[in-house]
C-alpha cells in the first residue's frame, strides 16, 4: 500500500525515533509499504518518520542510482536499517546535491564524510556490522539523520538556508505540488 508522506513541517520530522523489536505489530507489512511508497515517488530511501512513525528504521536502495559509465567499483545496496547506529564516520568531506521526498521541490549541497560504520538490524533482526563508502553512505546518513529528526535543509550553507527560506513556509502551508501523496501540517 502506498502511503502519503509527511511533509516538511510534520512534526514527526523533528522528533528521534525510537527503538523497535522484532513484535513491533504489523513491521513486515510496514516494511512492504515503505518500499512501495518510495518506488512510487521515485526515491532512493525512505524513513519511517516520514511516513509518520516515529521508529528507528529505514529503507535504502542504490542499485537504482547505479551507472553504467561510472567506472568506480561501488555496487548499490537494497537494505532495510532497523535500529540503527552510526559508529564512526571518516575520510574527507565532499558535496552533493541532495533533495528529500518530504521537502519537494527543494535542492541543494550537504558536505558529509565519505564513510561510515554503523550497527543495526535487518529485517530478520540479523545484528550487522558494516562500513559504508560514497553514496551508499551519502543517502545511508541521510535517511539516518531522519531518525534522529534531523532535515538536510538545515545542514546547508546559510545563504542557501536563506534563499529556500520562503520555499519551506510554503512546503509547510501545503503550497507545493508533488506527483505523490504528501500529508501537511
Ligand atoms: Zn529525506
Amino acid at each position: 500500500m502506498i502511503l502519503p508522506i509527511y511533509a516538511y513541517g510534520q512534526p514527526v520530522l523533528k522528533r528521534q525515533a525510537s527503538d523497535i523489536d522484532k513484535d513491533y505489530p504489523g513491521l513486515d507489512e510496514l516494511i512492504r509499504d515503505m518500499w512501495e511508497t518510495m518506488y512510487h515517488a521515485t526515491g532512493v530511501g525512505l524513513a519511517a518518520p516520514q511516513i509518520g512513525r516515529s521508529i528507528r528504521l529505514f529503507v535504502v536502495d542504490t542499485v537504482q542510482m547505479e551507472d553504467d559509465e561510472d567506472d568506480s567499483d561501488e555496487k548499490g545496496i537494497k537494505q532495510v536499517f532497523i535500529n540503527a547506529r552510526i559508529l564512526e564516520e571518516e575520510g574527507p568531506h565532499w558535496d552533493y546535491e541532495e533533495g528529500c521526498l518530504s521537502i519537494p521541490d527543494i535542492r541543494g549541497d550537504v558536505s558529509r564524510q565519505e564513510e561510515i560504520r554503523i550497527r543495526y538490524m535487518d529485517e530478520h533482526f540479523q545484528e550487522k556490522e558494516e562500513v559504508f563508502s560514497g553514496m551508499n553512505a551519502r543517502v545511508i546518513q541521510h535517511e539516518y539523520d531522519h531518525i534522529e529528526g534531523i532535515l538536510f535543509t538545515e545542514l546547508l550553507k546559510p545563504l542557501r538556508k536563506r534563499r529556500i527560506q520562503r520555499k519551506l513556509e510554503d512546503i509547510k502551508k501545503g503550497k507545493v505540488s508533488a506527483k505523490y501523496r504528501m500529508k501537511f501540517v
